[in-house]
């Protein structure tokens, strides 16, 4: 099956939700498992609230931005902000490193979206924002696995 769709939202933390929701919509046509319902839409969530909170600081205003593709059995999706950007993006992406330890952040958000997805990539310029692709791979429709 192939479908396409992009959606944005202001930066408020009320629109994580939204977004996971909206997503976990357009992947259902695929008949996930449970699992890979999960697991995507945990990607979602980590991708989205780090556009929403290190990206525009919750402002309220600035748009973040998805854009999603279904070719057969795989989902490409990218999530965007031209927001802050990331200044050393090594680092970021080490496992529990964050800029925000005073709001419990534990700094495992890309390490997360890298082990539940197949792909993941993320182009960021300082000032002008940050763009988070990945692709996920699910299973073939089956017979059997209808009817799980
Ligand atoms: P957690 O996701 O576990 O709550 P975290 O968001 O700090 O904590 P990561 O998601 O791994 O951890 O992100 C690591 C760091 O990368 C963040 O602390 C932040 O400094 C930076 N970062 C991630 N996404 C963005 C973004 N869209 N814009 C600006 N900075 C970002
Ligand atoms: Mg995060």
């Amino acid at each position: 099956m192939n479908n396409e769709m992009t959606l944005s939202f202001v930066a408020i933390e009320e629109n994580e939700a939204l977004a996971r929701m909206a997503m976990t919509c357009f992947i259902t046509p695929l008949d996930p498992t449970i699992e890979e319902i999960s697991e995507f839409k945990t990607i979602v969530s980590e991708a989205v609230t780090n556009a929403i909170l290190h990206g525009y600081e919750n402002d309220g205003v600035s748009l973040v931005k998805i854009h999603a593709k279904i070719d057969d059995h795989t989902v490409s999706m990218t999530v965007s902000d031209e927001g802050a950007g990331i200044d050393n993006l090594a680092r970021a992406m080490e496992p529990m490193y964050t800029s925000k330890p005073h709001m419990e952040r534990s700094g495992m958000g890309f390490t997360i979206m890298e082990s539940f997805s197949d792909s993941l990539s993320v182009e960021s310029v300082i000032g002008s924002g940050t763009v988070v692709k990945f692709e996920k791979k699910f299973s073939p429709i089956t017979e059997t696995s209808r009817m799980r």
